[in-house]
């Protein structure tokens, strides 16, 4: 079986003005010169997408970091897929661990965007993971499994699903799995679409996310089953970001 090309992407979270545009310049540059064995994509506030989108980077896609479950109305302060979509973007990440604890965000929510971020043509990423008291307890595969099976909407294809493994314990902290660890979890989760999707299965990205740095990417990336990488802080800029990319330019 052929494994997917493989997917970084960069969430930049609540950071970012408009000057920020010139990272993406860096990046499209770095990448010009250096190269990459993997699509790229940086995900930034919904503030920036379109300045950033205009950039129209030969090498660099656009997403968006949270949309809404529904396509309009009386949702004050919220944004649809369809108006992500309308501004350029092909993927957007639902799920992530910090709308799920910010935001009370439950799988049936995270399932709903999901949902209306794939009926209107987008790439859905959907992130799970666990948290140290779960993984303390011996259920971090449970915890997994669980939220991917129940946050991969009914109508969902290959074509349009990504799942991010992300222990909550790991973002932002300067922690990260063993490699075994990650095999671990990426072989189930492997399992669940293969349960799922049949033999295509194979085909989904299983991002890793949680203190990728360019020090670590290489062993991360090199795991069976990691597809590439969700990245937080280290995707704020250029310089450091293509440091885990590059890691591809080594895996091959
Ligand atoms: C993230 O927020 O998705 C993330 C992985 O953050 P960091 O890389 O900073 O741990």
């Amino acid at each position: 079986m052929t494994t997917p090309k493989a997917l970084v992407a960069g969430n930049w979270k609540m950071n970012g003005l408009k000057s920020a545009a010139t990272e993406i310049m860096r990046l499209n540059d770095l990448v010009k010169e250096g190269g990459a064995r993997c699509d790229i994509l940086i995900c930034p506030a919904f503030t920036l997408i379109s300045t950033l989108c205009d950039i129209n980077s030969e090498y660099v896609a656009i997403g968006a970091q949270d949309c809404h479950m529904n396509m309009n109305g009386a949702h004050t302060g919220d944004i649809s897929a369809e108006m992500i979509k309308d501004l350029g973007c092909g993927h957007i990440i639902v799920g992530h661990s910090e709308r799920r604890a910010d935001h009370g965000e439950m799988n049936e929510t995270v399932n709903a965007k999901a949902s209306a971020a794939q009926s209107v043509g987008l790439k859905a990423i959907i992130c799970v993971g666990e948290t140290i008291e779960e993984r303390k307890a011996g259920r971090a595969l449970n915890v997994v499994t669980s939220q991917v099976k129940a946050s991969i909407p009914s109508g969902a294809v290959v074509e349009n699903t990504i799942i991010a493994y992300e222990p909550v314990w790991a973002i932002g902290s300067g922690l990260t799995p063993t490699a075994t660890d990650v095999e671990e979890v990426h072989n189930a989760v492997r399992d669940v679409l293969l349960e799922r999707f049949s033999d295509h299965g194979t085909q989904i990205n299983i991002l890793y996310g949680g203190s990728v740095k360019a020090s670590n990417a290489l062993e991360l990336m090199s795991v069976n089953n990691v597809n590439g990488a969700l990245v937080g802080g280290a995707s704020l800029k250029a310089d450091d970001f293509y440091g885990i990319i590059s890691a591809y330019n080594e895996i091959g």
